[in-house]
């Protein structure tokens, strides 16, 4: 049986529209966020916890079915990763307004749509925010990527990779303390540098703004189911990581 949202808000931007669906209790103490409508596998994941009852929300973007937003404004369209929307110079670079500057025009609505997106996902009022990401090629981003010499180097301030397992699969964080948690469990993580390049991602949006952040980034799913199970184990170990709180509903240690 497919899974019905919960709650569905239209968001103008342009002359076009933008979805958010969530699924699962809206009151539920934790919430994850998909801004990616083509990573289909962590957001199926995820909805396969919701149907074994775990206690989440899952907050979707919903467009196409692509990475990327189509926005029109009068006859012209143009298309702007919504993970590079939430700071300024994020939108600057997706907009290319160095090279079309009459594109400045766009800045406002598109950062009036980060607003409302920034609010639905309930950044703000949650103790930690929690994205769920597939990288799409094998290898295309590996904790690897991080580590000293390679060419993400600086943005990570610390990295974690055990051999045992898949560089693909990583869990990507803004805190140390998140950090050890998921090195002392023995899973691939990555800390975010205090100093990583402004580049309008959800991730640095969080840290600028001191909110605790998570990404969950699992391999796609191809052809194998094996996966689809390893992001559905992943997003699992969030309910061991995020110890609740019964009284409060608070995460400690994050
Ligand atoms: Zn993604």
């Amino acid at each position: 049986m497919t899974l019905q949202p919960s709650k569905i808000t239209i968001h103008t931007v342009g002359d076009s529209q933008v979805a958010v669906h969530s699924f699962g209790a809206l009151d539920a103490p934790y919430a994850l966020i998909s801004v990616h409508a083509n990573e289909t596998t962590a957001i199926e994941a995820a909805k396969l916890l919701i149907r074994r009852g775990r206690p989440l929300v899952l907050h979707t973007l919903v467009h196409k079915t692509s990475r990327r937003v189509s926005v029109r404004f009068g006859t012209k369209t143009i298309t702007v990763d919504p993970n590079r929307i939430f700071t300024h110079q994020g939108i600057a670079v997706e907009l290319d307004i160095r090279r079309f500057p009459s594109r400045s025009a766009w800045v406002p609505p598109i950062t009036q749509l980060a607003a409302e997106l920034v609010a639905r996902f309930e950044i703000p009022s949650r103790p930690v925010a929690i994205s769920i990401h597939n990288n799409t090629q094998k290898g295309s981003l590996t904790v690897h990527h991080y580590a000293k010499g390679k060419p993400q180097q600086k943005e990570a301030s610390d990295v974690f990779a055990a051999a045992e397992n898949d560089p693909d699969d990583f869990y990507y964080v803004t805190t140390p303390a998140l950090f050890q948690q998921f090195k002392t469990m023995g899973y691939n993580v990555v800390l975010q540098h205090g100093q990583a390049t402004d580049d309008g991602s959800l991730s640095y949006y969080c840290a600028a703004q001191n909110i605790p952040y998570v990404n969950v980034e699992v391999e796609a799913a191809g052809a194998s189911m094996r996966t689809n199970q390893k992001q559905t184990q992943m997003l699992m170990i969030l309910d061991a990581v995020f110890v609740w709180n019964k009284l409060s509903g608070q995460p400690q240690n994050v």
